[in-house]
């Protein structure tokens, strides 16, 4: 089901691991050598598939877009970017972090109720153990955003939301505090950024680490991409309506493709969607340039 390509070599570099859209290297050489290169590629996925066809400037948009919102971070949480110096093949859509040891918990922050969030509501009321209010529909703004972590899931498999008492057991209740802390912290202060720009941050993912230092204190690290539409659900704040599904930021045009009589794509065949027209190429790419602008509020 999943085609992801061979990861091209890089000099100076090993390669690790390759997820649907970045490769994973570790540094053999130089002044970072042990810590990871973070490759961003063009490549797009929907509905859990990989295309063949890539998307122009994806992998750069998404690695400058991170690399800036990680710089408005800074003050609430220590981040995992060491440098942006980074190979010539990659330049650009790479950087250079610190290695940690990764917690097994996708940390989700919602403001709003839609996806997997509004199908465990529907069914139960609650979101990851969460009482809700009432009444609430696909795109409510929720009385306060809430932590709704999640299990890592291998590649290909999809992400099961858990309760806060599960992470708990799983990481001790001192990380578990710590990274819901951090994960509302870094979102209140992302939603009011987005918020400036005319978006709304629906929710969003994040990952964390755990670094050693030399004196043996351990400290808590925001690592992995961050805010980009990858990872987070923005919408167009002057078109939100709740009781509808919304308009996602990036791959909206994507998904409405690939469902149309055009695409000539059964959903539920299990083969790989086709390769996407030229027409949808250009107007993906407009969306994640459009996103990059409105939120760093400079051209792309
Ligand atoms: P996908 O996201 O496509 O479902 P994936 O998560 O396996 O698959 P990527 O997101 O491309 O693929 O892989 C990045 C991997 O690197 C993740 O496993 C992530 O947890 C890990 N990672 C991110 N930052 C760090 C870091 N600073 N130290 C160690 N591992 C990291
Ligand atoms: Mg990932």
């Amino acid at each position: 089901m999943l085609n992801i390509p061979p990861a091209p070599d890089v000099p100076g570099a090993r390669h690790l691991h390759s997820g649907k859209v970045r490769d994973l290297y570790e540094l053999t050489e130089g002044p970072y050598a042990g810590e990871l290169l973070m490759v961003a590629s063009d490549r797009i996925s929907a509905f859990d598939y990989v295309f063949d066809t890539t998307i122009p400037d994806k992998g750069e948009i998404l690695t400058r877009l991170s690399l800036w919102w990680f710089e408005r971070l800074d003050d609430l949480v220590a981040t995992h970017v060491l440098s942006t110096d980074v190979p010539d093949v990659v330049e650009g859509r790479a950087v250079i972090a610190k290695r940690l040891q990764m917690f097994p918990v996708e940390c989700v922050a919602r403001g709003y109720l839609t996806g997997s969030g509004l199908r465990e509501y529907d069914a139960t009321g609650e979101v990851c153990g969460i009482p809700l209010p009432a009444g609430l529909v696909d795109g409510s703004r929720l009385p306060s955003p809430i932590f709704t972590p999640a299990t890592k899931a291998e590649l290909g498999d999809h992400d099961e939301n858990v309760s806060y008492q599960h992470v708990a057991e799983q990481i001790g209740d001192g990380d578990a505090g710590e990274l819901c802390r951090l994960t509302l912290a870094v979102y209140e202060r992302a939603d009011e950024i987005a918020r400036g720009a005319g978006l709304i941050l629906a929710d969003t993912k994040f990952e964390f680490g755990a670094r050693h230092d030399d004196l043996g204190t351990r400290a808590i690290v925001l690592a992995d991409e961050v805010l980009t539409p990858d990872s987070s659900r923005y919408w167009d704040a002057t078109t939100w309506t709740p009781g509808r599904a919304q308009p996602s930021f990036d791959k909206d045009v994507i998904r409405r493709w690939l469902l149309s009589p055009e695409s000539g794509w059964d959903r539920g065949s299990g083969a790989n969607p086709p390769p996407l027209p030229a027409e949808i190429i250009e107007r993906t790419r407009e969306r994640y340039v459009e996103a990059f602008e409105r939120l760093t509020g400079t051209s792309f």
